[in-house]
């Protein structure tokens, strides 16, 4: 079963540090696949490959080298694809579209409604929606239109939808708190779990990623509850934001963010990448030590801080 596992995962992950991971040894993970594979597996494997040749990103093989496991991924096996050094895949980590939307409009501009910049050459505001729908659909999540009672005036979201479930190559997650974002941050999380945050679960806790208990998503307030007169909108006031609070994996085991904050917690290394690698996804990361708001959960949104959409908070 182990090795069913890291041979499933070997696109993704370098063999010696899942051998590590699970306790067994690479010798023995290699007599094991110089047995005859059925013509079935040999199909089902093909296609595994191809799907995660499609979804693999280099930003796993940066967090093993800033989780201090950099020297086990030298040597790698010749099976898997030559890859850049870790220095060079720290640097490739992905950066999220700019969304020159985006900006959280003030206090005094509450009613001001976000909009896609209009030209002739680019897709009108509801073909862009629509086409950011569709690529939610394609991407696996199930959602649905978020009721109009559920938004506030004062904040406006583009394309809203209540997330429900998401279908991963690492199995289907369902979010219990069914959170409300505009479409772009949904699709932007629903790339980061699929990609990143499920398979590094099943690999480090040894299960699937099966529940995502979050907050509500779209809270129509000022960041950090702020009532004066200057504040500034939270991200969550235009669905562009989520809190997570803790991972259900498949065998019930609950998995809750603070652990991160405890040094001799089991999970600290499991929670500690998913914190590194959604800096890749997000422009803002915020957890347990950054402040005590977020000490119990991970806030992750895509706000453009100053005038820079590439500059990132990651604490
Ligand atoms: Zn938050």
């Amino acid at each position: 079963m182990k090795f069913r596992l890291i041979a499933d995962q070997r696109e993704t992950f370098p063999i010696r540090i899942m051998c590590d991971v699970m306790g067994v040894s690479p010798a023995g993970y290699y007599a094991w696949r110089g047995r005859p594979e059925s013509p079935r597996k040999a199909a089902n494997r093909v296609l595994l490959t191809k799907i995660r040749r499609s979804t693999r990103t280099t930003i796993v093989l940066g967090v093993l080298g800033l989780l201090g496991l950099s020297s086990l991924c030298r040597g790698v096996e010749a099976d898997v694809q030559p890859r850049p050094s870790l220095g060079a895949a720290s640097r490739q980590i992905p950066l999220p579209v700019p969304r020159p939307d985006m900006k959280s409009p003030t206090p005094s501009d509450m009613s001001a409604v976000p909009k896609l910049v209009p030209s002739p050459s680019v897709l009108s505001e509801d073909d862009t929606s629509n086409h950011c729908l569709a690529d939610l659909k394609i991407a696996g999540a199930q959602f649905s239109p978020t009721p109009s009672d559920r938004l506030d005036g004062r904040c406006p979201v583009i394309s809203p939808i209540d997330i429900i479930s998401l279908e991963t190559p690492s199995g289907r997650i369902t979010f219990p708190g069914k959170p409300t974002f505009n479409c772009v941050f949904a699709l932007q999380l629903a790339k980061w779990l699929s990609n990143v945050a499920a398979p590094l679960v099943k690999i480090l806790a040894g299960n699937d990623l099966v529940t995502l208990e979050t907050g509500p998503g779209y809270v129509c307030r000022m960041r950090n509850g702020d009532t004066f007169q200057d504040a500034k909108l939270s991200e969550h006031a235009t669905g562009n934001a989520v809190d997570i609070t803790s991972l259900g994996l498949a065998n019930k085991r609950q998995i809750g963010i603070a652990a991160v904050a405890d040094e001799s917690n089991p999970d600290r290394r499991l929670l500690t990448a998913l914190r590194l690698t959604a800096c890749g996804y997000f422009t803002t990361v915020l957890g347990p030590g950054a402040n005590a708001a977020h000490a119990t959960h991970y806030h992750l949104d895509l706000g453009v801080h100053g005038k820079s959409s590439n500059y990132r908070i990651c604490e």
